[in-house]
C-alpha cells in the first residue's frame, strides 16, 4: 500500500481514504470480506434476518402505493448480499413485485461481487451488477445502502485549512494533527443528488441506513475497525476499514433540494415501525429454545438504545 502513496508526499483525507479502501491492488475492500466474525466488523444484515426482511418490506410497500409494471431495484455497498437474499425471500409473496423489479446491486470490490452472485443465485431471475451508480433506467427507483455512505471519503477541514496526511518512509502523520473538525463528503452528495433527482422524477423510494448524527458537526469522526476494534487510522492502510460518520443533516438537505420527501428516525423506530418483535416471535415459534435465544439477542442488538438502536439512523426518501 505504501508504495501506491509514493508518488504524493501529501493527501487529502479523502484522497487517503479513497487508496486505502478502494486501490484496486491494496485497497481494504478490493481483496477481502471484511465482514463478520472472522472479519473486521459486523453489519446489521449478519446480526439477523430479520434486518434484511423488513427493508425489503417497506421499500415493496412502497412499491405496493404505486405499483409500476417496471422497477429498479437497487442496493448500493451489498457487503455478502445477505441483505437483499432476505429482502427477495420477504418478498416474493408480494403480487406483481418481483415480476417488476430488476435487481441491480452496486458494488466496487471483487471479491465481496463473487461472495454476493454465490449468496444470490436462484433468488432473482435479473440481477445484474454495476461498478457505478449512473446511468439509471428511466423507470422508479427502490434503493438500499446500508453502511455504504460511511465508507465515502470525506474531506476535514479545520478553520478554512484543510487537514492533509503527510508521509515519509513509512510514516504516516496529519496536518494539522488536532484542531476544531468540520467534515465534508462530496461524493456523498453528488451520489444522493443522483438518487433522489431520479426519484422525484420518476417515482420510487430510498432508505439510507447508517450511524450518523444530525444538529452540525461533531468532529473528527474517522475511524478504523480492525479485528472487530479501533485502531489508527493511519497504521498499515489498507488493512482496517475507515469510515465517518454520516451527516444526516447534509444528506436529507440535498434530497429535500432534489424535489423529495425525507424523514428520518432511529433504526429502533424503524425497526419497531416495520414490526420486528412480530417478525421475530414468528421466528421463535419454529424455533428451538437456543435458537429462539439467539434470535431475541440479535434484535436486541439491533433495536437497543445502548447498542445499534439509536447509534444508528434511517433515512427514507419518497416523491
Ligand atoms: N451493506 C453491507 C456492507 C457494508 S460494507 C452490509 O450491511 O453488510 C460497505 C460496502 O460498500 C462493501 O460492500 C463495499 O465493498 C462497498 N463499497 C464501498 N465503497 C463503494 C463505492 N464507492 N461504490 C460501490 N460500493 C462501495
Amino acid at each position: 500500500m505504501l508504495a501506491a502513496l509514493r508518488d504524493k508526499a501529501t493527501l487529502s483525507v479523502a484522497e487517503y481514504m479513497e487508496l486505502a479502501l478502494s486501490h484496486p491492488e491494496y485497497g481494504y475492500y478490493m481483496t477481502r470480506d471484511p465482514l463478520g466474525a472472522a472479519g473486521d466488523f459486523t453489519t446489521s444484515p449478519e446480526i439477523s434476518q430479520i434486518f434484511g426482511e423488513l427493508c425489503g418490506a417497506r421499500i415493496a410497500d412502497q412499491w405496493q402505493r404505486a405499483p409500476s409494471p417496471e422497477a429498479l431495484l437497487l442496493e448500493l455497498g451489498p457487503g455478502r448480499g445477505t441483505l437483499m437474499n432476505d429482502a427477495l425471500r420477504a418478498t416474493k409473496h408480494i403480487p406483481g413485485f418481483h415480476a417488476a423489479i430488476n435487481v441491480s446491486l452496486c458494488e466496487i470490490s471483487p471479491v465481496l461481487t463473487g461472495i454476493q452472485r454465490a449468496t444470490l443465485a436462484n433468488t432473482h431471475p435479473r440481477i445484474q451488477w454495476r461498478k457505478q451508480l449512473l446511468p439509471l433506467p428511466p423507470q422508479p427507483l427502490f434503493f438500499i445502502a446500508n453502511e455504504f455512505f460511511d465508507a465515502l471519503p470525506i474531506r476535514q477541514f479545520i478553520g478554512t485549512q484543510e487537514r492533509m496526511v503527510h508521509h515519509d518512509n513509512g510514516t504516516l502523520w496529519f496536518v494539522p494533527e488536532t484542531g476544531d473538525i468540520r467534515e465534508t463528503c462530496e461524493p456523498g452528495m453528488h451520489i444522493m443528488t443522483a438518487l433522489a433527482t431520479h426519484i422525484a422524477q420518476h417515482g420510487g423510494a430510498g432508505l439510507v441506513i447508517d450511524y450518523g448524527y444530525t444538529g452540525g458537526s461533531r468532529g473528527d469522526t474517522l475511524q478504523a475497525m480492525r479485528n472487530h476494534a479501533y485502531a489508527n487510522p493511519l497504521h498499515e492502510p489498507g488493512q482496517a476499514d475507515l469510515t465517518a460518520h454520516v451527516d444526516f443533516d447534509a444528506l436529507m438537505e440535498v434530497a429535500h433540494h432534489c424535489g423529495t420527501q425525507v424523514s428520518l428516525c432511529t433504526q429502533e423506530q424503524f425497526l419497531r415501525q416495520c414490526g420486528a418483535e412480530l417478525r421475530a416471535g414468528a421466528l421463535c415459534r419454529n424455533a428451538t429454545e437456543a435458537q429462539a435465544a439467539t434470535i431475541r439477542s440479535a434484535l436486541e442488538r439491533l433495536m437497543s438504545p445502548a447498542q445499534m438502536g439509536e447509534l444508528f439512523n434511517v433515512m427514507m426518501v419518497t416523491p
